[in-house]
């Protein structure tokens, strides 16, 4: 008989946003017309720069790509000012999340994450073994004071998203750097600034100054969200070179491609993309808030490029929104049923969005009704 590891046994698969082929697939829709804003991926693509740059690099795919990153990292290094040493790459960031885990947690071991918090956390630790302190959330979002004082002696790592995944609430900067002062020199700290590029200029702050200041502190970021690569899997971590030097240890040597590697330094030269990025997404959220409040739907206020919308029958409206080709993310698995995030789309998919939802509680109000 095969044994499993006993963490292994209890280590559950992520459950990820439908995918536009697989309902249309299931529905025989058009896949043309189905509406996916289930993944928190960019409704404008990717950057023309991006793209250029990642077809040039096709002609190297017969070639391994760059172990070390050098290109990729050089261009992180000028834009963050950090030397290369307190850089290291991910397939994604949830490989980022993954080299955390493997680098500092054991079975014994503890991290620390808030209710509603991103679930790639629990996983992470999960797999190897580590003991999960799970915090109870403050207004959906992380309590930072409560977080401080869940740390125990074995604790070694505290995951904490800002903005949040899937609530989308923010703690301001003060409150985070007054944070990472208490945060006890023995814990690690993995500050996931996912979404970061979506927070309103008089709410930016220099997270990577805090990097210099604190040698326990993991800054991660990802492209798949503003610089929309998502489907090409490009993350980073910064952190001082004590901590790098052990994630590059664990790091699977070609963890990313060179398809990947290219792409990435396109996205980050386009500031222009990335600016319309941003006002896209700002117009987006108030769309999709304005319909929303029209029917009188609660939600969650966002910093990010989504929204937490409150439904009772969160689950019958995703599959009513389903079978008219529109793709949401239902969050039950956050243990938050009565819930579902919607990622802003563009002006014509959140418009479709607003409308199809309407149909859908109008359904099932009928249906209600007999
Ligand atoms: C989407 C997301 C990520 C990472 O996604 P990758 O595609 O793996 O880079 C990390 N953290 C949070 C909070 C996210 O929402």
């Amino acid at each position: 008989m095969i044994s499993f590891p006993k963490h292994i046994q209890k280590t559950m698969p992520y459950q990820a946003g439908k995918p536009i082929a697989e309902l249309a697939r299931e529905t025989g829709i058009d896949e043309s017309a189905i509406i996916k804003l289930a993944s928190n991926e960019n409704p404008l693509g990717m950057s023309p720069r991006a793209k250029q740059l990642a077809m040039q690099a096709l002609d190297e795919v017969s070639r391994y790509p760059d172990a070390h990153g050098f290109s990729l990292k050089l261009e992180l290094s000028k834009r963050f000012s950090v030397p290369d040493q307190w850089i290291t790459l991910g397939n994604g960031s949830n490989d980022i999340l993954e080299m955390v885990a493997s680098t500092f947690l054991q079975p014994g071991a503890a991290a620390v994450f808030s209710q509603y918090a991103f679930i790639v956390y629990a996983q992470a630790t999960q797999r190897v073994g580590a003991d999960a302190i799970v915090v109870p959330a403050k207004d959906y979002g992380n309590d930072l004071v409560a977080m401080l004082a869940a740390v125990t002696p074995d604790t070694r790592v505290i995951f904490l998203a800002n903005p949040n995944n899937p609530t989308g609430t923010f703690l301001p900067s003060a409150e985070i750097a007054q944070f990472l002062e208490s945060v006890p020199a023995h814990v690690v700290v993995v500050l996931d600034e996912a979404y970061n590029e979506y927070l309103p200029q008089e709410l930016r702050f220099d997270s990577v100054e805090w990097v210099r200041k604190y040698p326990n502190l993991i800054l991660s970021r990802t492209l798949s969200k503003a610089y929309g690569l998502a489907g090409l899997r490009v993350g980073y971590a910064i952190a001082q070179p004590h901590i790098t030097d052990y994630m590059n240890r664990i790091r699977q040597a070609f963890n990313v491609s060179n398809v990947a590697q290219a792409a990435a330094i396109g996205a980050l030269q386009d500031e222009e993309f990335l600016q319309q990025t941003y006002a896209s997404n700002r117009k987006g959220l108030e769309q999709l808030i304005r319909s929303v409040s029209a029917l009188g739907i609660e939600y969650i206020p966002s910093y990010a490029n989504f929204v937490l919308i409150h439904l009772p029958q969160a689950n019958a409206v995703y599959q009513a929104l389903l079978s008219r080709g529109v793709i949401v993310r239902p969050v039950g698995v956050y243990g938050l049923a009565e819930w579902l995030r919607i990622s802003v789309g563009t002006e014509a998919e959140n418009e479709a969005f607003a409308r199809a939802l309407l149909h859908a509680l109008q359904t099932l109000k009928e249906n209600a009704n007999g």
